[in-house]
């Protein structure tokens, strides 16, 4: 049994897949094709955004946000406690300082109590400038973008959707990647819509923005890639990953995300007496990136992971550390104070195996394995 079976949902759509890259190779415009453009639009179209800029992976994604926004160094950027390294990485990348926020147990989310305390926090101290909170759809649950929208209007900071596991998601009819004054996502092969290697793409409604990323990410083009008016990256999407993407894309809104649903309807069914399951708001819709489930302590956790991987269950930790524990951030000095829920999730969460592909017979055999080693 895989974690996440890619090789299903290849056979389920191979010849549309498989003629897409070969028109590509027929054509010879591997970078910037015409498969990029049409992307591009599908996805602006289907988020509900007026401009989608595609480049090289989610963590580029996030720090040309923030390049577009002018974030550097006195910028305080505040950012989960409990999420991928990117979503704190690009922040430091930039020379701006990441302040991280404690989340819920119950959405994996950021806390917006614990975001309004921090924020605070950096105005009373005064030597950091606020700018921009980092919102991550975990596991594919939109984070509470009312509440954090109302914090960023009365101090006056831009809202950066971190929707590389959120993509698909949705709150009412409103999709994920629409919720951030930018919002971006990844297209890497285990996200919700993973392409065959790396892949990213930017949302925005503002056309400023828009034009300066897609500066940005062309070596700061101006009127052509040989005439740079700033200092950019270099960040494309390739056109191969692309048509992969066109491909997926109409299968992943129409299949995908309902029989994601009724797998972890499944899920929840059977497992929610038994260990702490996902907890969904009314109206609110996640494109399950992962289930992911709670256990009473470490050890509980440890040794379900070991039992499961005996009876050949893989499952994964996500994540083992909160970020302000990060070796790598250790220069910030963080307070380990603080942080209940992050430090307490890091010990106690199991993502379980999770694709639209799973059959009932293996929904079953996870779902019984769980419940024996919760008797035993
Ligand atoms: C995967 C991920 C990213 C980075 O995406 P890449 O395409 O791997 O660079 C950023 N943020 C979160 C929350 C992610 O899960």
């Amino acid at each position: 049994m895989q974690f996440r079976d890619l090789n299903r949902q290849y056979n389920h759509i191979k010849s549309d897949i498989d003629k897409r890259i070969q028109t590509v190779i027929d054509s010879t415009t591997f970078i910037q094709g015409k498969e990029v453009k049409e992307l591009e639009e599908k996805l602006a179209d289907c988020v509900g955004v007026k401009h989608c800029v595609s480049c090289a992976n989610g963590t580029d994604a996030l720090q040309l946000a923030l390049m577009a926004w002018g974030i550097g160094p006195g910028d305080a950027v505040f950012v989960p406690d409990f999420t991928f390294f990117s979503s704190g990485e690009v922040v430091s990348v930039v020379g701006a300082t990441p302040i991280f926020v404690d989340v819920r147990k119950d959405t994996f989310n950021i806390d917006v109590n614990s975001l309004e305390y921090q924020i605070q926090k950096i105005k009373d101290t005064g030597e950091l400038v606020p700018r921009v909170v980092i919102a991550v759809d975990l596991f594919g649950l939109p984070a509470d973008y009312e509440a954090i929208k109302n914090i960023c209007l009365k101090h006056e900071l831009l809202l950066l959707e971190d929707g590389a596991q959120g993509f698909g998601g949705k709150i009412g009819e409103k999709r994920a990647c629409s919720f951030g004054d930018i919002s971006t996502t990844s297209f890497f092969p285990a996200k919700p819509l993973g392409c065959y290697g790396d892949g990213g793409a930017i949302f925005t409604d503002n056309d400023e923005w828009a034009a300066l990323i897609r500066s940005y990410c062309v070596h700061g083009k101006g009127d052509n890639k040989y005439d740079n008016v700033r200092i950019g990256m270099n960040s494309r999407l390739d056109s191969i990953q692309a048509a992969v993407l066109n491909a997926k894309l109409p299968i992943f809104i129409n299949e995908e995300l309902d029989k994601a649903q009724e797998i972890a309807n499944i899920y929840t069914a059977a497992l929610a007496d038994v260990v702490r399951t996902p907890v969904i708001a009314k109206n609110y819709y996640s494109s399950w990136a992962q289930y992911t489930i709670q256990l009473s302590d470490k050890k509980e956790r440890d040794g379900l992971q070991v039992y499961l991987k005996e009876k050949g269950i893989p499952s994964m930790i996500y994540y083992q550390k909160p970020m302000h524990r990060q070796l790598a951030f250790s220069n910030y000095k963080y307070d380990d104070k603080g942080f209940t829920c992050s430090k307490k999730l890091a010990d106690t969460v199991l993502s379980i195996p999770f694709h639209p592909y799973l059959t009932s017979d293996e929904i079953e055999y996870i779902v019984e394995e769980i419940k024996k080693f919760h008797e035993s």
